[in-house]
């Protein structure tokens, strides 16, 4: 049990990778925060998770607006214990083409993926650096690190980067650490809208992963616990990809290359 008695807050638990994330960690023996701005969904994943024998609280927060995260973090303070982990991990993309993205989308993409780590991070500090410790994980994506479309999306989850080391660097002394994750694609209810639209649509991102797959909120689950853990006690403003070997290379590029040359073993 890597987190007995520990208090982690996770933002965006009521769905996809958050509430898996929030299942593992009071796996682990975490007493756990289910934030959402969805109640329903706040209260279902709490409830899965008391279900199992462990604690939640579920809290109704939009992480984009400082009195809600605010009220959010002292309610789990009183009613859980002082914070030990943050996942900042919720997240909307509404903006794509910046031509034709109006401000009001670019702002609110902004400030749920951006403004809201900002929030959060801002709210649990003082009470880790009064105990000189605490660890924070954001969950940025690849799109932070090349470009992928989404653009209001990927500049905020870029700026998320810069703000884990800025963390890091301000607070390790405190005994904080903060590190990001940029996961591929993953297998979650976000990409609904668009399986609806092309029910073949996995198949197809498959052919861009070297590992042959998509990703499973598992697999960002894995390396968040990771991150938050004793075991990565070194580690700090780093970036791990969990993105099945995306961001290596250009795996069809190099299939089509490899098949130009006549290379037809390597290119399987
Ligand atoms: P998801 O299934 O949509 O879950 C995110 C949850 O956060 C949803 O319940 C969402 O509610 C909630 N949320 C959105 N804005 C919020 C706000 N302002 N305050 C509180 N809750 C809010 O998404 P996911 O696929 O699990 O993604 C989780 C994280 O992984 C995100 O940071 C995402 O950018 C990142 N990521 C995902 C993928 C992927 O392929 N799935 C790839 C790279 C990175 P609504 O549904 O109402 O918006």
């Amino acid at each position: 049990m890597r987190f007995e008695g520990e208090v982690v807050v996770v933002t965006g638990a009521g769905s996809g990778i958050g509430r898996v994330i929030a299942q593992r960690f009071a796996g682990e023996g975490a007493k756990v925060a289910v934030v959402d701005w969805l109640p329903d969904r706040a209260d279902a994943v709490a409830a899965e998770i008391s279900a199992a024998g462990a604690t939640a609280l579920s809290v109704h927060a939009d992480v984009s607006s400082r009195q809600q995260v605010d009220a959010m973090v002292a309610r789990v303070a009183s009613e859980l214990g002082p914070i030990d982990v943050l996942v900042n991990n919720a997240a909307i993309a509404d903006g794509d083409d910046v031509l034709q993205m109006d401000e009001a989308t670019w702002d609110r993409d902004l400030a749920v993926v951006l403004k809201s780590v900002f929030l959060c991070c801002k709210g649990v500090l003082p009470s880790m650096i009064e105990r000189g410790s605490g660890a924070i994980v954001n969950i940025s994506s690849v799109n932070a690190l090349t470009a992928l479309g989404n653009e209001a999306y990927s500049a905020a989850k870029a700026g998320m980067i810069n703000l884990t080391q800025g963390i890091a660097v301000r607070y390790g002394a405190h005994g904080i650490r903060c590190n990001a994750i940029a996961p591929g694609t993953v297998r979650t209810p976000i990409w609904q809208a668009r399986i609806d639209r092309d029910p073949a649509v996995f198949q197809r991102l498959v052919k861009w992963y070297p590992l042959g797959r998509v990703g499973e909120p598992d697999d960002i689950a894995n390396a968040t616990m990771f991150l938050a853990s004793d075991q990565a006690s070194w580690i700090t403003g780093a970036v791990l990809p969990v993105d099945g070997g995306l961001l290596a290379g250009n795996y069809r590029m190099t299939r089509e290359l490899l098949a130009e040359a006549g290379n037809e073993k390597l290119d399987s």
